[in-house]
C-alpha cells in the first residue's frame, strides 16, 4: 500500500489541526480539567456537536444520511489528529463506530434515515447490549428472549457490562428469537428505545472507582417489529459486523493513542533517577523502552494492513483482532512498567501530595486491566486469528 498522503489529504490534515486548535477548551488534557458552566456529559455532547458541525463526523458515510461522502482515509487522518492532541473522543462513540456501520450495512432506507443523522449529531446516544451473565465470549449463547407477538417483540432477560447504558437513548440488542434452532441461528438484532417501559439500568462500579458500565434488566419490554435490523434469526451475522467494526476501525486511532502513552512514559523516565543515576542510563529500563517502541511500530504497520483491507472491502475483517490483541496487551505491559518504575511511590494514588504526576498512572494502570477483556478477550482474539486469519482448524 502507498503510505504517503496526497496534497489534498495534507490540506485536510491542516484543516483538522486548525479546527482542534480553535475549539479545544483551554486547560483540556491537564489533570483536574473541569468544563466551564456545564457538566462533563454536557461538555462531551457539546464537543460532539462541534465536531459534527465542523463536518468531521461520519466522513465516509453516504451524504443522504448526514455523511460527507469522503473516503476512509480522511477519517483516519482525523482520528490521528484527534489522538495527537489528546482531544476527547465523541461521546456517542458506540453509535458512531458500531451501531452506524451496522445500520449502514443491514438497515432499510427508513432505518438509515431514522437513526444515522441523530447518531452524528449526538441527539441520540447508543449502547451495546450483547454480553449477558452467562454469555460474554460465547455471544451465540445469549438467552435474552424476544417473542414475536403480532407486530411486536416482547423482550425478557438480562444484559451486563453495558457501557454508557445509564445515559443511552438506544441499544443494539442481541436476543434469542428461536430457542429451538442451533444457537447461532436463533438470534436476532433489535434496535431498542431505552425509554421503553420495563427496562431497568443499574450502574456497576469498577476498580478505578468509576461506573462506566451497567447491568440492564428487560421485563416484558415491547419492541416494534420494524426495529429488527437484518432478518429474523439472522442476528449472528449482524452482530459479527458490529464486533468487527469495534475491533477494526479503532486500530489506527489506538496506534496514535499508545504512541502518546509511550512518549509520556519517556518524559517520566527522563525525570527519574535509579540507584543515584538518571533512569535513562539504566540498561534494563532502556531495553524495556526499546521493546515498547518496536511493538508500537509493529502495531502501526499491522493497522495499515487492516486499514487497506477496509479500503478494499468496505467493512473491517477478522484481521482487526490482531491490532486489538496487540494494543491491549502492549498497553498493559507499558502501565505495569510505570508502576514498577515508581517503586514504593506506586502505592500513592490521586489525592496524595506525594503521588507521582498526581497519581494518574495508578488510574491508567487499573483501567488497563479491562483492555484485554473489553471488545472480546485476548483468548478470543487469538482464536479468531487462528481460525479466520490463519485458517487453522477450529478449536473444539
Ligand atoms: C470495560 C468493559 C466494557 C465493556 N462494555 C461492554 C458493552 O458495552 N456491551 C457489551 O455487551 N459487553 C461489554 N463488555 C463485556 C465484554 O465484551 C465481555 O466481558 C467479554 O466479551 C468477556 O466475556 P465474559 O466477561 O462473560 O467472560 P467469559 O466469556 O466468561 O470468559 C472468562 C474467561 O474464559 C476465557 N474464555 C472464554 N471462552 C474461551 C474460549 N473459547 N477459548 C479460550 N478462552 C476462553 C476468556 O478469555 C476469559 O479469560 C465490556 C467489558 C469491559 C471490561
Amino acid at each position: 500500500m502507498d503510505l504517503s498522503f496526497t496534497p489534498e489529504q495534507e490540506q485536510f490534515r491542516a484543516k483538522v489541526q486548525k479546527f482542534l486548535g480553535e475549539n479545544l477548551p483551554p486547560g483540556w488534557g491537564k489533570a483536574g480539567f473541569r468544563p466551564d458552566g456545564m457538566s462533563m456529559i454536557e461538555f462531551m455532547r457539546d464537543w460532539q456537536r462541534r465536531l459534527y458541525e465542523g463536518g468531521f463526523l461520519g466522513m465516509a458515510w453516504p451524504r443522504e444520511f448526514g455523511g460527507q461522502g469522503a473516503s476512509q482515509i480522511e477519517m483516519a487522518i482525523f482520528n490521528e489528529e484527534v489522538a495527537r492532541v489528546r482531544a476527547p473522543a465523541p461521546l456517542n462513540v458506540l453509535g458512531l463506530t458500531m451501531a452506524a456501520p451496522t445500520i449502514i450495512t443491514y438497515g432499510t432506507d427508513e432505518q438509515k434515515k431514522r437513526y444515522l443523522p441523530k447518531i452524528l449529531s449526538c441527539e441520540e446516544i447508543w449502547c451495546q447490549g450483547f454480553s449477558e451473565p452467562d454469555s460474554g465470549s460465547d455471544l451465540a449463547a445469549a438467552r435474552t428472549r424476544a417473542e414475536l407477538k403480532g407486530d411486536e417483540f416482547v423482550v425478557n432477560g438480562q444484559k451486563v457490562w453495558t457501557t454508557l447504558g445509564h445515559i443511552a437513548d438506544w441499544c443494539m440488542l442481541v436476543v434469542r428469537t428461536d430457542p429451538d434452532a442451533p444457537k447461532h441461528r436463533g438470534l436476532s438484532y433489535l434496535l431498542v428505545d431505552m425509554k421503553t417501559p420495563g427496562i431497568t439500568v443499574r450502574p456497576l462500579r469498577q476498580m478505578t472507582g468509576e461506573a462506566e458500565f451497567n447491568e440492564m434488566f428487560f421485563e416484558d419490554v415491547h419492541v416494534p417489529r420494524q426495529n429488527l435490523l437484518g432478518g429474523l434469526n439472522e442476528g449472528w451475522r449482524v452482530a459479527t459486523t458490529t464486533l468487527m467494526n469495534e475491533r477494526g476501525t479503532t486500530a489506527l486511532a489506538s496506534v496514535m493513542r499508545y504512541r502518546i502513552v509511550f512518549e509520556e512514559i519517556l518524559d517520566l523516565v527522563r525525570s527519574m533517577t535509579r540507584n543515584g543515576a538518571p533512569a535513562t542510563s539504566d540498561p534494563a529500563v532502556r531495553q524495556r523502552l526499546a521493546q515498547f517502541y518496536v511493538e508500537l511500530e509493529m502495531l502501526r504497520f499491522t493497522s495499515y494492513r487492516a486499514f487497506s483491507q477496509i479500503l478494499r472491502g468496505g467493512n473491517p475483517g477478522p484481521e482487526g483482532s490482531i491490532s486489538k490483541l496487540a494494543w491491549s496487551e502492549l498497553n498493559q505491559r507499558m502501565q505495569e512498567f510505570v508502576i514498577e518504575l515508581e517503586g514504593p511511590a506506586s502505592q500513592l494514588i490521586k489525592g496524595s501530595p506525594y503521588a507521582v504526576q498526581g497519581g494518574r498512572w495508578q488510574h491508567h494502570f487499573l483501567r488497563s486491566r479491562a483492555n484485554t477483556i473489553e471488545g472480546g478477550t485476548s483468548e478470543i482474539q487469538r482464536n479468531i486469528i487462528a481460525e479466520r486469519v490463519l485458517g487453522l482448524p477450529k478449536a473444539r
